[in-house]
């Protein structure tokens, strides 16, 4: 029954002289209305057809064709079904065509009286390539066009009324019967053109579509001028950004252009945390009459808006922010901070700028003079800034933190080199001295035997300084590479101390020392350390201690609590002393005031190094004290105290290295 046939066409055929011509739906919608406004309106009972291509499109008219029917019982509506369309004869007669007649692509309206007749004779286009990509925002709808007939020539409307009425007969002949007699009351009439019709309606029908598609169309160039300027900010921020990675220069582009694009009276762009209770103000945009915050602290911890975002990490506003009070979604109500008088802020925006949930800044926007509402598209525009900012600032610390690691690599790099050439010298050094000296041997075999005697003392005290060297530079890069796996205990400094003297003394077996004392107090509470690390530790000191000081002089071990959480251990010698100057070099690796080749005390050069990495490792600290030369040297450390012993800790009792900030000592840090 389907009839792919063009009803449009098949007019046009039968009356060659037509021109058909395009409309626009809107301009059909406002026809239409005004043909069945005049039904409406009129006292004729006139033949009504009406095609509506979709059940959907009827749908949004059902109402008024009830009221048409209520004017004339010759109604017939046409419709391809999508729910309850069917054929019908109820207040008016339904005819549900098929979805692949030709019916579906076309939009008719016949109105025949006795006294006037109009039609509408439509086949809608399908939309081309680039009107296809029209987005449905911007109305594609609205933008649906066909093509046809509409007018009030008596003849084209007899002829098209007659052309529906083959159709609707060819899916209801039952109708046939009353199809006749419409026939008969209209056709036979000879009335043309606009001969009884009253243009009036049609006119403002079309002034109304008119100004409803104007109105459309200010609203399209309105979102899409909002769109444009937002995209130009966007971009020019991007450009920004390319252009540096300084975030400086980032936020006081962007700035300078959302404050010049919202015609802010003040905007601010800071970098910040949640927990920052307070920002120096650097970028800024003002209006002239509005005073400068550039230079000013900028309160964050006492002011409820900048709380408020930075726990929710989204945008608040405070429309009156000189009200008494100021309630902020979610939580109390809270007095206004000081600044909304200082500063004469009306209303406040805060909009934060945010990566990977983590705050790194914060936008802020204040109108001053009253209160004030930003718009919906003002928000959307500064938080896309906001979005820029951040990707910008995140650019911008990965460049100063590969800056950072690459200046980490090139130091390391030449601390490597400086290692290797430091290392090889030291272990040239005592390896030509047991060449020499076996070379000798082998090549004088008739060497005095006191002399052979004094090679091979040389060459095994060389070998002896070797092996120490070798030893102490692994543990020093063993410590460095922060390889060490501590294990800490609570312990007795006493353990430790008495643990080193008994090793110093074993190793200096038959050489003459000073005279060592201790002062280590019995409550002292324990310290969480590795005991190993720390007697390495005191045994160090206490060696260069009895080495550099005369077997006339004397050596101080004391440990006290110096006021905190640490304890603090000092090796205090009345010998050789250190030059001020010398106070921090003295923990680098291989420094040695006499130099290696004219060393008199044996030694590594490595031992303060290996000390501070030790104290470091184990949450301490190291320093040097010295009055300068031949007036002994004070070496201090300080190690946690173990937390279940705290406390235990007595309250210091002054000594001689206190208080700590004493002229000339340096921490070896
Ligand atoms: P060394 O193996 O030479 O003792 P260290 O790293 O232990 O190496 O010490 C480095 C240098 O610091 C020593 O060579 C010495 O010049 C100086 N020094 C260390 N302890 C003392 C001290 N108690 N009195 C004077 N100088 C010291």
């Amino acid at each position: 029954m389907s009839n792919s046939a063009s009803v449009l066409e098949d007019l046009l055929h039968t009356l060659p002289d037509l021109r058909s011509q395009i409309y626009f739906k809107p301009s059909l919608t406002a026809l239409s209305h005004a043909m069945e406004d005049q039904v409406l309106a009129g006292r004729d009972r006139p033949l009504v057809i009406a095609n509506f291509q979709r059940e959907r499109y009827y749908r949004q008219e059902a109402n008024r064709y009830l009221r048409i029917a209520a004017r004339t019982d010759q109604v017939y509506v046409l419709a391809a079904p999508e729910t309850d369309f069917k054929h019908q004869s109820d207040h008016y007669e339904t005819i549900a065509f098929e979805p692949t007649d030709g019916l579906a692509q076309e939009w008719h309206l016949v109105v025949l009286g006795t006294n006037y007749a109009s039609c509408l004779i439509c086949r809608e286009r399908q939309p081309s390539a680039t009107e296809a990509d029209i987005p449905p925002t911007l109305g594609l709808d609205q933008g649906r066009r066909f093509e046809g007939i509409w007018t009030f020539d008596r003849q084209v409307v007899c002829t098209a009324a007659q052309l529906l009425l083959d159709r609707i007969l060819q899916y209801r002949p039952e109708l046939a019967t009353k199809i006749a007699t419409v026939q008969q009351t209209f056709f036979p009439q000879t009335t043309t053109g606009f001969q009884g019709v009253d243009p009036g309606p049609f006119a403002e029908r079309l002034v109304t579509y008119l100004q409803a598609g104007q109105y459309k169309l200010l609203k399209a160039y309105r979102s899409i001028s909002m769109q444009e300027q937002k995209e130009r900010l966007v971009n020019s921020i991007m450009i920004a950004v390319r252009r540096s990675l300084n975030p400086d220069d980032i936020l006081s582009v962007a700035v300078q252009e959302l404050g010049q694009a919202l015609q802010a009276s003040r905007c601010l762009i800071y970098r910040c945390k949640e927990t920052d209770t307070q920002v120096p103000i650097q970028h800024e945009y003002r209006q002239s009459e509005v005073a400068s915050l550039v230079g000013q602290t900028w309160n964050l911890g006492s002011n409820p808006l900048f709380q408020a975002v930075a726990a929710h990490k989204e945008q608040r506003m405070v429309e009156d922010a000189s009200a008494s009070q100021w309630s902020l979604p979610g939580q109390p109500e809270v007095t206004p901070p000081a600044p909304v008088q200082e500063w004469g802020i009306g209303a406040w925006l805060m909009v934060p700028v945010v990566h990977q949930n983590r705050l790194l800044g914060m936008v802020e926007v204040h109108h001053c003079g009253g209160a004030y509402r930003w718009s919906e598209a003002s928000l959307e525009l500064i938080e896309a800034i906001a979005t820029q900012i951040g990707v910008a600032l995140i650019q911008a610390e990965a460049y100063a933190n590969l800056e950072d690691f690459n200046q980490q690599l090139e130091a390391l790099d030449r601390t490597r080199s400086n290692l290797i050439a430091i290392t090889g010298h030291e272990l040239r050094t005592p390896l030509s001295t047991i060449q020499v000296c076996l070379e000798s041997l082998a090549s004088e075999p008739d060497m005095p035997l006191e002399l052979q005697q004094v090679m091979l003392k040389s060459a095994l005290s060389d070998a002896d300084r070797m092996r120490k060297l070798i030893q102490d530079f692994l543990t020093l890069s063993q410590l460095e590479s922060g390889r060490v796996r501590w294990h800490l205990e609570p312990l007795p400094i006493q353990e430790c101390v008495d643990l080193a003297l008994s090793s110093l003394r074993a190793r200096q077996k038959g050489t003459s020392l000073p005279e060592i004392t201790t002062q280590v107090p019995a409550e002292l509470p324990l310290v969480n350390v590795d005991g190993e690390w720390v007697v390495e530790v005191l045994a160090k000191l206490l060696d260069n201690a009895c080495k550099f000081t005369d077997p006339e002089g004397k050596v101080l071990i004391e440990a006290h609590p110096n006021g905190g959480q640490m304890l603090e251990v000092t090796v205090a010698d009345t010998g050789r002393g250190i030059e001020p100057n010398r106070l921090e070099i003295v923990f680098d690796r291989f420094y040695q005031e006499e130099g290696a080749l004219r060393r008199s005390t044996g030694g590594t050069g490595l031992g303060l190094a290996i000390c501070r990495q030790i104290v470091l490792g184990l949450g301490g600290q190291i320093w040097a004290e010295s009055a300068g030369k031949d007036r002994g040297s004070t070496f201090h450390l300080t190690l946690p105290i173990s937390p279940n012993d705290e406390e235990r800790t007595p309250t210091p009792t002054p000594t001689p290295t206190q208080p700590r900030k004493k002229q000339r000592s340096a921490k070896g840090t």
